[in-house]
């Protein structure tokens, strides 16, 4: 599919085979959602654009160079609070801002409950994270409301994608860019990835 991108790499397949299986404990399954986190940011963050920089060294002058864009990383809550960690690992720098959606249970439309965005540049670099694409309700919802207030060029990274949400992603917002881990089988009646690895946010905190 365009625009889609499947990091293809064993560590993160290995990340989220882990990730996966349902007897990997809450601890463990938030060091490795914030470690494969890390590694689909870089892959998503490749075409970042730098600007050349000169440094000294303890040695001599050199040249170096430092990112040209500002970057904010918008993570849906509650479960993208599963990868800001490992989005600021990576970039120390980024800012993080918050929407809050959740899922009716029935309708299985996003409802948005709170919103803190931080203040940037009109050119920054805008990327949107949560780990789970199903339907892709609060995907592109998500999308709409950050595109409502910037003109910066968005992306945006999930560890697992149904087929239903990167139809849905590609239909409302062509434009904008997704990665993710891997792209599983179908969503089941209760909007499940299946095979998934259950709901994101239980897993994280706990909440079970
Ligand atoms: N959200 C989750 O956390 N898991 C799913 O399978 C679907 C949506």
């Amino acid at each position: 599919m365009t625009g889609v991108t499947v990091v293809d790499h064993p560590l993160v397949a290995r990340h989220l085979s882990v990730l996966r299986d349902r007897a990997t404990p809450s601890s463990d399954f938030r060091r490795r959602l914030s470690d494969v986190s890390m590694l689909l940011l870089f892959e998503a963050l490749r075409d970042l654009r730098v600007r050349e920089d000169q440094l000294d060294t303890p040695l001599e002058t050199t040249g170096g160079m430092r990112l040209a864009d500002e970057i904010v990383v918008i993570a849906i809550l509650r479960a993208g609070l599963g990868m800001t960690d490992g989005a600021l690992r990576l970039i120390p720098e980024a800012r993080v801002g918050h929407l809050g959606l959740y899922r009716d249970e029935e309708s299985l439309q996003p409802v948005g409950y709170y919103e803190s965005v931080p203040r940037h540049a009109a050119d920054a670099e805008i990327v949107v994270v949560d780990p789970m694409l199903a339907t892709g309700g609060s995907a592109v919802n998500a999308v709409s409301r950050v595109k409502r207030d910037t003109s910066g060029r968005l992306r945006f990274v999930c560890l697992v994608a149904a087929p239903e949400g990167l139809a849905a992603m590609r239909e409302a917002h062509p434009d904008v860019p997704i990665w993710c881990a891997a792209i599983d089988r179908q969503l089941d009646e209760r909007g499940y990835i299946r095979p998934g690895l259950g709901d994101a946010g239980d897993r994280i905190f706990g909440t079970e």
